[in-house]
């Protein structure tokens, strides 16, 4: 399982099946993520491996030590290794063959986003709105 950030110039590899996603849904994740939640898998550090563009990491760790890691040309998330644990955190978003797992857990919901939590009730359209005025006409 391959996979890369938004740019291009992170690349890497996972050599084990993915297993089950989760999705965070506390404040930390949402500021990472710009998003609800954040998706993502953890593997065994022995089968990830970095095909390119580690060099173009860079890392915020804030005091209370959540840290995350992101291209610094592109900004998105990359893997970041969960210190003493033996396991990358990977970003779900950035895998690039079909994933068999689905999302199976949700964490941190007591902290969700109060906008978020009808998104089941959601009006789901295939593509894009066409305007800000047809996305308002939705409702
Ligand atoms: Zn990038
Ligand atoms: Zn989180």
């Amino acid at each position: 399982m391959k996979g890369e950030c938004l740019c291009g110039a992170v690349k890497f590899e996972i050599k084990e099946q993915i297993r089950n996603l989760y999705q965070c849904h506390c404040s930390l994740c949402r500021k990472t993520t710009g998003t609800t939640a954040n998706a993502a898998t953890l593997v065994r550090a022995a089968a990830f491996c970095w095909l390119m563009g580690e060099s173009k990491i860079s890392s915020y760790k804030k005091p209370t030590g959540f840290r995350n890691d992101f291209c610094s040309l592109c900004g998105s998330p990359v893997p970041n290794r969960l210190e003493g644990t033996g396991v990358v955190w990977i970003p779900a978003g950035l895998l690039d063959e079909l994933v068999e797992s689905r999302v199976a857990v949700h964490l941190h919901t007591k902290s969700a986003a109060p906008w978020e939590l009808d998104s089941a009730e959601c009006i789901r359209i295939d593509g894009g709105p066409d305007s800000v005025d047809t996305l308002n006409q939705l409702l």
